[in-house]
């Protein structure tokens, strides 16, 4: 398989240098030249298939060789090595928990697949390989633990400090070995100036090869299919299609999932659920793609104000508005919103949201109530005990902690703190 850059501006590339890379020379992001069809066949048959092999005839036709089956088999097994359930929430209304990996988000998935990628590639060179991410939270901890004793490869994490969350901060800070974190004095888009510099910089990037892990990472990408098509597994009605709900911030996980579509996924439709940064689905109403600042709100890993992957969206539907919009609706949910539908989901159904799994499961209903014969899944993307402190007060009960979790608040933070100066940052990279 061959990648194309969509400023179409740098040569096309195989998944093993766009991996390493990142993103393109001309700035823009990889895609794939062709997007592989599963046979009908194959997805009659998905029952009876273990998620090993969905995933590995999912990903294979993207890694084409750069990886042999017997070690991409491996990958793909370490990846999904945790339970990823389909749970009835009522008659209508289903959760896929993507929730039960290391790092109790669904970044765990995109980032074990791309760690171990990496890893492999890292062995066949003789330089280190650095990854260098800012995070606002979750990436920091799923990066972290993704790439975690993986041989060859150094990660450094930027984050603001004071502005994540105590379970996020251990995530990303307690591991140590090759996991470096730098506690920035700022703010999450000083943190992404710093690495966006960096990346720029040829004076580093020839004594250091950088690279970033963050949805734009093809590595990252792809492996967010996986899931859909566990969905699709579990789902009982194989003859009306699912709706399915993603919440969405930078576009990487609900782009999957309609990328999965075209190869052959059966979907009835897709919502992209957004909080107060809702870019999309006011393009969705009006036409008019208008990016503006993120504003700070409870799902705050979907505080995005201008989603890197929707010209992978735009793309995959050949730019053609009304088709997108045929396959594609928006909804914008209120803070307000996201507490009381958690509240009453509780009550009602028993059953305890986070504040994205909220987000998505209030745009789901609002889309059931136009379509009575339809019915859907939402993603639950984050465990709800990583929001406690909002979760906690609206709905009045303690959430348990996992074991997992407890342990890493025991463990000693480790970080490096720094002024938000990029040549600090250029010093930390030359020196480690
Ligand atoms: C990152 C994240 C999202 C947003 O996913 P995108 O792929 O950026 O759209 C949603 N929920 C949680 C919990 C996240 O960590």
């Amino acid at each position: 398989m061959k990648y194309y850059s969509l400023n179409q501006h740098s040569p096309k590339v195989n998944f093993k240098e766009a991996t390493i890379k990142g993103q393109a020379p001309d700035k823009g992001l990889y895609f794939p030249e062709k997007i592989p069809g599963l046979p009908e066949s194959w997805m009659d048959d998905i029952e009876h298939k273990s998620n090993e092999t969905i995933a590995f005839d999912v990903i294979k036709p993207y890694v084409g060789n750069d990886i042999p089956d017997d070690q991409l088999l491996r990958i793909v097994e370490e990846t999904i090595h945790f339970p990823i359930p389909l749970v009835k929430i009522n008659d209508r209304i289903f959760s896929l928990e993507l929730f039960h990996g290391p790092t109790l988000a669904f970044k765990d998935i995109g980032a074990r697949f791309m760690s171990r990628c990496l890893g492999y590639f890292a062995k066949e060179r003789s330089e280190k390989i650095t990854v260098l991410v800012a995070t606002s939270g979750d990436t920091g901890g799923a990066v972290a633990n993704g790439f975690y004793e993986v041989d060859g490869v150094d990660v450094v994490i930027l984050y603001p400090s004071g502005k994540v969350s105590s379970v996020q901060e251990k995530q990303l800070t307690s591991l140590g070995k090759n996991i470096h974190a730098l506690e920035v004095n700022g703010s999450f888009d000083d943190c992404q100036r710093m690495v966006k510099q960096a990346f720029a910089d040829e004076t580093l990037t020839q004594k250091r090869l950088l690279t970033s892990a963050n949805s734009i990472n093809v590595a990252r990408w792809l492996p967010q299919q996986f899931y859909y098509f566990f969905a699709y597994k579990q789902w009982i009605r194989k003859d009306t299609p699912p709706v399915f709900c993603v919440p969405s911030g930078n576009f990487g996980n609900i782009c999957a999932g309609m990328l999965a579509h075209v190869s052959g996924l059966p979907a009835a439709h897709f919502i992209a659920a957004c909080n107060a940064n809702d870019v999309v689905p006011r393009f969705l109403r009006n036409g008019e793609y208008q990016v503006k600042p993120a504003v700070p709100t409870l799902s705050n890993a979907m505080d995005v104000g201008d989603p890197s992957n929707f010209v992978r969206m735009l793309e995959l539907f050949d730019h053609h508005f009304i088709r997108l919009k045929e396959k594609l609706s928006g909804y914008t949910i209120t803070d307000a919103e996201t507490k009381t539908t958690i509240k009453r989901v509780k009550q009602n159904t028993g059953y305890l949201l986070d504040p994205h799994g909220a987000v998505a499961y209030l745009s789901l209903e609002r889309y059931l109530e136009q379509q009575p014969h339809q019915k859907g899944i939402f993603l639950e993307t984050a465990h709800p005990v990583k929001f406690y402190d909002v979760v906690e007060p609206v709905t009045g009960e303690k959430i348990a902690i996992p074991p997992s979790i407890e342990s890493i608040l025991q463990r000693p933070k480790q970080s490096t703190v720094i002024a938000s100066d990029y040549s600090l940052l250029k010093e930390y990279l030359l020196q480690h």
